[in-house]
């Protein structure tokens, strides 16, 4: 199945760990594999620390830090910084269902990571 979500700022990393719970439960599985995909070259998802929002806002500001958005890049579009960290990131995580639950630890969460926003986009989930 596909949600759709919008993001609201050009960097932006939104905690997605009910939405993907709710799925997990109308699709009635017990146990298995959520694949969470990313169908973008310039947003990610990752697990990180959900507990403390000033985590997401470190991890943003080091990003930034590393890529800055102007840095003499070749690509046309302007928007080089994004692409290169979604490589970084990644388009993909696997969180194992144990009992229709996600096996997560106490602080993690599930992030949607927007970086060439803000935009309408698409996360693919598969149970497998
Ligand atoms: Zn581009």
């Amino acid at each position: 199945m596909m949600m759709t979500i919008k993001t609201s700022a050009r960097t932006q990393l939104l905690d997605i760990t009910s939405d993907v719970g709710k799925q997990i439960r109308n699709e009635g599985m017990d146990n298995g594999i959520c694949m969470i995909y990313v169908p973008h070259t310039t947003a990610a998802v990752t697990i990180n620390e959900s507990a403390d929002p000033s985590v997401k806002d470190d991890i943003q500001m080091v990003l930034d830090k590393l890529i800055p958005w102007e840095d003499g890049y070749r690509h046309m579009e302007g928007n080089s910084a994004a692409h290169v960290k979604t490589t970084l990131v990644g388009s993909s995580e696997l969180v194992a269902i144990e009992n229709g639950q996600m096996v997560l630890g106490t602080w993690q969460g599930i992030f949607f990571c927007e970086f060439d926003g803000p935009r309408t986009r698409k996360i693919h989930l598969r149970f497998l």
